[in-house]
């Protein structure tokens, strides 16, 4: 086969420096038929051909001389290379698994058009689609994937969403976690589409609120959840990321039991001595997940993501209820300035509650790292148990011998703990006596040393029937059904809400920023945001 004229450029370059063995395996195995692509192929790329180190620094100094030379005009790398960081090899924490599985061939971050076929639409977000899809490698091996698309307005993309999607790619290109959302790769075709990895059970939100007969998830998978994400955002923040955004509705399933913090259109470098991140002029954030320096300085920083974590945490436990429902967006600031903070879930332990308390300290360094916050779980982690004896007393939680229990609250000196039954869901209270622990797998050794005695009263169905009682605010904000009827808040300067719900999207298949209630508002008397 005689190489193609469009890459004798890279023949060319190889020869120079002999390697012109590796020109086949990197233009069909990589992609690569321009200069610029070499910008997307990480060192592991180049292993997977058999590229030596040494080789590879040469080919690095080779493109060096080259780029030296006339720029590209290309827009798309022409953005992307002002987003993406360097290319440094990823310095993982202690923590991470040097080896993922990686889909046959490693990443490969130009995808070309053909290769990747769209199925069902999953979901719709702030600046694209998202569709099922079959990614089909050069080996004729098919993967799964998730394809998020590029919306395209009459006129082509439109400005501040092609560089939000652009700056997602360059974000997710430089992320190896388990518990972070893998993006393959990128079609540079007509829509822009990023390749991600599939989460075929969806956003935990979705999974929190589905109704009956899906079962509500179990106070030790969310526990379990908790601590994936705990580790993920160290993960970020560790990479000097602050991802602004976390919630429920963006974690997704990959497994029933292992989430993966998504959407990363919102994910800022951390700058500075301050390690903040200081947004320019009005943008939209999720106001309800904000801590009081987002709200009102417009500040995020790792201690911001903290404080959002206690907000998705309090999303788990709720059952995916919305933070300060009923609350006008311009009040939730006030509300948090006068100390007033979400109450405790009846799921969630004292133990967990105070965990999310010190996440939402006033000060953002009064608040614990995403690395501490690990540690702290550990130790708020309920015990798992076992029934040794059936209760059937009227108002304890049921349980038969032999039922896993995981106690949420319960101390050495009280006879009455409450728990969950891993068989039947519900939660409740019931004799100590009933249960004998067990520690759980993988886990220290834990004894339930919460404080607070349940009675008998203190049960709740756990959601098996749909049945969550509701929580109580301090500081008790309208119904949630109430919401709906607030009117929309405005932007300072009387224009609508400035989100950019797209066209032609049915506020259904809107993701949570087509409802204007997340929205940033400029309530009077607010001070203006200081200049980005
Ligand atoms: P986003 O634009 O990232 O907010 O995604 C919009 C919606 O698409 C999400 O709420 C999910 O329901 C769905 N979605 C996004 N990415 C994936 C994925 N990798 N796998 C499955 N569903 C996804």
């Amino acid at each position: 086969m005689l190489p193609e004229a469009g890459s004798l450029w890279l023949l060319k370059l190889l020869r120079d420096i002999q390697l012109a063995q590796f020109y086949w395996p990197i233009l069909e195995e990589l992609n690569v038929t321009r200069p610029e692509h070499f910008d997307f192929v990480k060192p592991e790329d180049l292993d997977g051909i058999g590229m030596g180190r040494p080789a590879q620094r040469r080919l690095s100094e080779a493109l060096k001389r080259l780029r030296s030379g006339p720029k590209s005009k290309n827009w798309v790398y022409k953005i992307l290379g002002g987003f993406a960081p360097e290319h440094k090899e990823p310095t993982l924490p202690s923590d991470s698994p040097r080896h993922l599985p990686e889909p046959e061939g490693g990443l490969k971050c130009l995808i070309p058009e053909g290769a990747v076929c769209r199925g069902e639409l999953l979901g719709s977000g702030c600046f694209g689609v998202v569709h099922r899809g079959l990614w089909t490698l050069p080996s004729g091996k098919s993967v799964p994937v998730a394809v998020k698309s590029l919306r395209v307005g009459p006129e082509g993309p439109m400005g501040t969403e092609l560089g939000d999607f652009l700056r997602e790619v360059s974000v997710m290109m430089n992320l190896e976690h388990p518990h972070v959302l893998r993006l393959h790769g990128l079609v540079l075709g007509q829509p822009l589409q990023m390749v991600m990895e599939l989460a075929p059970l969806g956003s935990l939100h979705a999974r929190l609120t589905a109704p009956a007969p899906t079962p509500p998830l179990l106070v030790a998978l969310l526990c379990l959840f908790l601590r994936q994400l705990a580790g993920a955002m160290a993960y970020l923040g560790a990479r000097g990321l602050v991802h602004r955004d976390l919630a429920t509705r963006n974690l997704l399933l990959a497994s029933p039991r292992t989430i993966k913090v998504a959407d990363f259109g919102l994910v800022r470098p951390l700058g500075g001595a301050r390690g903040r991140y200081v947004m320019g002029g009005p943008r939209p954030i999720p106001y309800a997940w904000c801590a009081p320096e987002s709200l009102r300085h417009g500040a995020f920083s790792s201690a911001s993501d903290v404080w959002m974590f206690g907000v998705t945490l309090w999303e788990m436990f709720s059952g995916g209820e919305e933070p300060w429902a009923g609350v006008p967006p311009y009040l939730i600031l006030q509300r948090l300035e006068d100390r007033a903070r979400l109450p405790r879930p009846p799921l969630c332990s004292r133990a967990l509650y105070s965990l999310a308390l010190r996440c939402w300290a006033p000060h953002p360094a009064d608040r614990p790292s995403f690395s501490h916050l690990e540690g702290l779980l550990q130790e708020a982690w309920p015990s798992e148990g076992c029934c040794v004896k059936d209760v059937t007393e009227p108002g304890a939680l049921r349980m038969e011998t032999g039922d896993a229990i995981t106690v949420i609250e319960g101390s050495p000196d009280s006879t009455i703990w409450k728990g969950q039954n891993g068989r039947t869901f519900k939660v409740g209270s019931f004799p100590a006596s009933a249960v004998t622990l067990a520690d759980a797998g993988g886990l220290p050794a834990t004894r339930p040393v919460h404080r607070g005695t349940p009675t008998w009263g203190d049960q709740h169905p756990g959601g098996v029937d749909g049945d969550r009682k509701k929580a109580n605010l301090w500081d008790a904000p309208p119904a949630r059904g109430q919401r709906r009827n607030v009117p929309l808040e405005r932007m300072k300067g009387g224009a609508e809400c400035a989100w950019r719900h797209p066209p032609g999207v049915p506020d259904s298949t809107r993701s949570h920023w087509g409802r204007c209630g997340f929205c940033h508002p400029e309530p009077q008397g607010r001070p203006a945001l200081p200049p980005e």
